[in-house]
């Protein structure tokens, strides 16, 4: 199909507004749009068509069996699909509009199709302008993933999501970087009041349970491999993902252990995710420095994590290293997504 181009940028507002009416109109009519948020570019259509779902499926080259989150303008608009709680007014309160989805029981008129068959469904209220105006200009809940080929790194600029989608939409919104950089925060309200936490993102653990006094349970497919017939809670994290093409390994060890081993590499094509401070010990080796930020500073890693992965298949790397981020804070989506990417390749110094 033939797929349109489009700026949405906050230095040209007209520009912007007739984008975002033109991709309304693609949404109503059930056509997909692919559009940026504060978290990654979804792939967004029409969450009330029956359709809607299997043409994102065909689109991302996803299985079916991994559900979609619905967007909607403001928390309250979610009463449409699905049965809202007190928890989850809270939860919209504390941290909507923002990069965090909430897990409801879906009404009989959501089409199963997005839920991929299940009772269940995943809300988030976005925060970024362009994914606010649109889904308040298509009058309707948008159904949307993130916008790159199923396996391959979240898209975090419109060129990332245009290398994997074009020609397979009927329109990309440019709306600049994701400031997020990771998808959103998922979590399931259980039963006896507390959280669990199904996918860490920019709303943590931490900021959740200080915000709203509740206890947060961290999914273990979060920090680790599921184990032979476990149940899969959130169906994504079964796939590996975001996996760059050369062989991609964590180290778990010291600053002072990392730049041992990688001076003790001989093969010559090793690319090296490494911190600010870690670059002066590391100049003199043959290995390929990708930057992603200051240590302590997880906000600026998440932000470019994605994009330095998807550019890595551009240079024929045999083996990434990178270390393996701590888990508190932010430091714990970062995790997550690395210990995918790497189909859980840890050595351990
Ligand atoms: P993406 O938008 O590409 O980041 O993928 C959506 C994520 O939301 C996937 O990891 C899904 O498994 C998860 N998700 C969507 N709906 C549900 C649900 N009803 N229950 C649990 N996880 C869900
Ligand atoms: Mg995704």
């Amino acid at each position: 199909m033939e797929t349109r181009y489009q700026y949405a940028l906050p230095d040209d507002p007209l520009q912007a507004q007739s984008a975002v009416e033109e991709a309304a109109d693609i949404i109503r009519t059930g056509g997909l749009v692919i559009f940026p948020t504060e978290t990654v570019y979804g792939l967004g259509a029409n969450a009330l068509f029956e359709d809607a779902a299997a043409k994102i499926y065909a689109a991302k080259g996803r299985p079916a069996d991994n559900p979609l989150i619905v967007h909607v303008a403001h928390p309250k608009d979610a009463e449409g699909f699905a049965h809202t709680t007190p928890l989850y007014y809270r939860l919209a309160e504390a941290f909507m509009p923002g990069p965090l989805t909430v897990i409801l029981a879906a009404k009989d008129n959501l089409p199963r199709t997005v839920t991929a068959g299940l009772d269940t469904v995943a809300v988030r209220c976005p925060s970024h302008p362009v994914a606010a105006a649109l889904i308040e200009a298509s009058g309707v809940p948008i159904a949307a993933p993130s916008a790159n080929l199923s396996g391959s790194p979240s898209p975090t600029n419109a060129l990332h999501a245009k290398d994997d989608m074009w020609g397979r939409v009927d329109m990309i919104l440019d709306g600049g970087e994701c400031l997020c950089g990771v998808e959103s925060t998922i979590v399931k309200p259980e039963e006896d009041g507390s959280l669990l936490l199904l996918r860490p993102g920019s709303v943590t653990k931490e900021a959740l349970e200080t915000r709203l006094g509740v206890t947060v349970r961290v999914a273990p497919a979060v920090l680790g491999q599921l184990k032979e017939g476990e149940k899969v809670l959130s169906p994504g994290m079964k796939y590996r993902h975001y996996a760059p093409k050369a062989q991609f390994i964590l180290l778990d060890g010291t600053a002072e252990s990392r730049i041992k081993f990688l001076a003790e590499q001989k093969n010559n094509k090793i690319a090296y995710l490494c911190y600010d401070e870690e670059g002066e010990a590391l100049s003199a080796l043959p290995v390929k420095l990708l930057f992603i930020g200051k240590e302590q500073d997880t906000q600026a890693q998440a932000q470019v994590l994605f994009r330095i992965l998807r550019d890595t298949d551009k240079e024929g790397f045999d083996v990434i290293y990178a270390p393996l981020p701590k888990t508190e804070g932010l430091g714990l989506a970062l995790y997550n997504r690395m210990i995918r990417a790497a189909a859980h390749q840890i050595i351990s110094l």
